[in-house]
């Protein structure tokens, strides 16, 4: 099982969920939302293998948190993985975009400075505008879109500049999810939860949870379920540092 966008240091009680993920082998992006957060994180997750940790800035906590950028990208060195990163431009919080933009760029520039990175990046609201960066720095690393939900040409163009896309549960119950997803290269998919924001039955998602999408993603693709987990297993494998 693969969880390639999970915020497990945000779960009430991190060292149960770490647990459940040891005991079922579960491969877990653990995603941060401030630098801050990289530390500890790595630290609750050891040595474990099967679970990385990204180095991330929100883009909804950019408004407050834009001074961070500089301990970002002070720390990129360490880390193979970044996220979350991105823009959002839903109206909660557009009026920080232009900052936001600022620090997406920055953590770009820091990143291809770097030798690039294997990125977890959201762009709800603004999926133009990120593609837009990303083209822009292309060295920074393998984009990753994360729960994508811009327009049909969007996913066109993110598809054509060869992005990677990561799916999951929450996203595939609404039918604008399914119709993306179903356009997406399988070769380029992966799973995610988004847990512990994204739920289930009113309770956080588990990051074993991930591979549940696979009934709905099969169904609207045509594939058996056991053939997109060898295939998304297959993805993993084919990006550095993952296994
Ligand atoms: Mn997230």
């Amino acid at each position: 099982m693969i969880d390639f966008h999970c915020h497990i240091d945000l779960y009430s009680d991190p060292a149960s969920v770490l647990r459940g993920v040891d005991a079922r082998g579960t491969y877990v992006l653990a995603v941060t939302t401030t630098p801050k957060a990289w530390r500890g994180t790595t630290k609750l997750i050891g040595a474990r293998r099967r679970v990385r940790v990204a180095l991330g800035l929100h883009p909804e906590l950019v408004a407050q948190r834009y001074g961070e950028v500089a301990l970002l990208c002070g720390l990129l060195p360490e880390a193979r993985f970044v996220g979350e990163i991105g823009l959002d431009g839903s109206s909660a919080h557009r009026d920080s975009l232009d900052l936001q933009h600022n620090v997406f760029e920055r953590i770009l520039a820091a990143s291809a400075k770097h030798g690039g990175r294997i990125m977890s990046i959201h762009s709800r609201g603004a999926a133009t505008l990120v593609l837009d960066t990303l083209e822009k720095h292309w060295g920074a690393g393998v984009p990753i879109l994360h729960w994508f939900s811009g327009s049909h040409q969007e996913l066109e163009r993110a598809i054509a500049m060869g992005c990677w896309f990561s799916i999951g549960p929450a996203m595939l119950k609404s039918r604008k999810g399914r119709e993306l997803a179903s356009r997406m290269p399988l070769k380029r998919v992966l799973t995610e939860t988004d847990a512990p924001f994204a739920r289930t039955n009113s309770r956080p998602l588990m990051p074993w949870q991930a591979y549940d999408c696979l009934t709905e993603l099969g169904a609207i693709t045509g594939t058996e379920p056991d053939e997109l987990k060898s295939q998304i297993l297959d993805n993993l494998r084919s990006l550095p540092h993952t296994i």
